[in-house]
């Protein structure tokens, strides 16, 4: 094997806890009856298997996992991740959350999730193919373009779609790109893809922005993730003209009041070195460089409390623990990760008077081009970037001002009010 890095913890192990929290403070908002709670809490289907495949020379056999949570409003819709933490429990809650998502964004799609409890960073490449190709036969007569359709989450990516595409076609006989999203542009994917998590937070950050009438030069972000998501949404915001003043991966964080160049940090990224690895070599520091800069270096989770108006968490979960709440300094958190605050954390940053823009409204963005994606692939068609955009823009905002008009008129919290307005539409559809 080879490659062989550490990887991050998930902090939380309880994730279906999480939504259940959020679902009971949605049902006393909407007076839910306890028959339509339990149903909000029950998964239409829970589909398990053991993937057997070859790993370091060993036959293993590796838990994978479908979550079919709702169909109510189209077919089922989310990723599947491959992480060694990933369990029942974890796909389950993400499964609820993409109904939830798929319903504020209100996309014509329900909510599913996938994963393989397995640690990508400790295999090669054939065999992350290996079990992508096992993932796909697994579940091929569980999915398909108007049953369920699978995209990239944490640690898989449109190279691993289209090799599930590849095996899935051959179990299936006959060519169904729609399967699967988040493909690359050159087989079957759309244009766009690649930043629109990302640029849908952006989107929203901008409507927000504009509602308290603040200026964006006046705006420090810090960025939690360095990944996809993290990396792109710090520098679309650079050239927005925000002040980006802290970046963290899961090995360390720069961060500086002068602002940093998130392209700069990107390079240091694509030499696959940690973006700390600007200033320092293992514990050593150019501390000369960093004055010049102005820079300081820390742990990863330095950012999270650090001196900035923007909060952006785009990586791991549960990273908002009531502690950070109550030391955070930003003004606004943008959820670009899924569930990274905790619901205990919530009503801190609630009393705090710290706005959440939460994960099923900010990072709703990729799911909604996901669906561009599948309806291009269906009817054959295709889209440039700016087309893509400019749609998604539209579907953004438009989310944005029912979440903000529903938090107002209810005075309750963005995530509160996502919550009910989805939950509404698909006690609606199932009605
Ligand atoms: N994994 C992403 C999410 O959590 C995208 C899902 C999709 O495109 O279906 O929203």
């Amino acid at each position: 094997m080879s490659n062989k890095k550490p990887t991050a913890k998930l902090v939380y192990r309880h994730a279906f806890d999480q939504y259940k929290a959020r679902l009971k403070e949605t049902a006393e908002i909407l007076k839910l009856t306890p028959e339509e709670v339990t149903n909000f809490e029950t998964p239409e289907k829970i589909l398990e298997k053991k993937l057997k495949v070859t790993l370091g020379g060993a036959a293993v056999e590796l838990p994978a996992y479908r979550v079919q949570f709702s169909s109510a409003r189209g077919p089922y819709k989310g990723g599947i991740r491959f992480h060694p933490a990933a369990d029942l429990d974890e796909v389950k809650a993400l499964a609820a959350m993409m109904a939830i998502k798929c319903a504020v964004v209100d996309i014509p799609m329900g909510g599913g999730k996938g994963g393989v409890t397995f640690d990508p960073k400790q295999a090669t490449k054939e065999e992350i193919f290996e079990v992508s190709r096992a993932w796909a036969r697994a579940f091929a007569n569980d999915i398909g373009p108007d049953k369920d359709i699978p995209a990239p989450d944490v640690y898989t990516n449109g190279e691993i779609m289209s090799v599930m595409l590849d095996e899935y076609e051959k179990v299936t006989g006959g060519k169904a790109p729609a399967t699967f999203t988040g493909k690359p542009v050159s087989n079957g994917g759309i244009e766009g893809r690649d930043t629109a998590t990302a640029m849908g937070g952006v989107f929203v950050l901008e409507a927000y922005v504009a509602e308290k009438g603040w200026v964006p030069s006046d705006l420090r972000v810090a960025v939690h993730g360095f990944g996809n998501a993290g990396a792109t949404a710090a520098q679309l915001l650079y050239e927005r003209g925000y002040k980006i003043v802290g970046l963290a991966d899961s090995k360390g964080a720069v961060m500086s009041m002068r602002g940093l160049d998130p392209m700069k940090f990107q390079e240091v990224k694509n030499q696959n070195k940690s973006i700390k690895e600007m200033y320092c070599h293992g514990s050593v520091c150019d501390e000369g460089m960093m004055e010049k800069d102005s820079v300081v270096v820390g742990d990863p989770n330095s950012v999270l409390t650090m001196d900035a108006d923007i909060l952006i968490p785009a990586a791991l979960d549960g990273v908002i623990t009531p502690d950070v709440a109550r030391q955070m300094k930003a003004k606004v958190v943008l959820e670009l990760a899924n569930g990274p605050t905790l619901a205990e954390a919530d009503a801190i940053l609630e009393e705090r008077k710290i706005d959440v823009i939460p994960d099923v409204l900010a990072n709703a963005g990729g799911v909604t081009v996901s669906y561009f994606e599948w309806d291009q692939n269906l009817k054959g068609t295709t889209h440039t970037r700016e087309d893509v955009n400019a749609r998604l823009k539209k579907v953004m905002s438009k989310a944005w001002m029912g979440v903000s008009e529903f938090a107002k008129k209810h005075s309750v919290t963005f995530r509160k009010a996502a919550f009910a307005l989805a939950v509404e539409r698909i006690r609606m559809a199932k009605k």
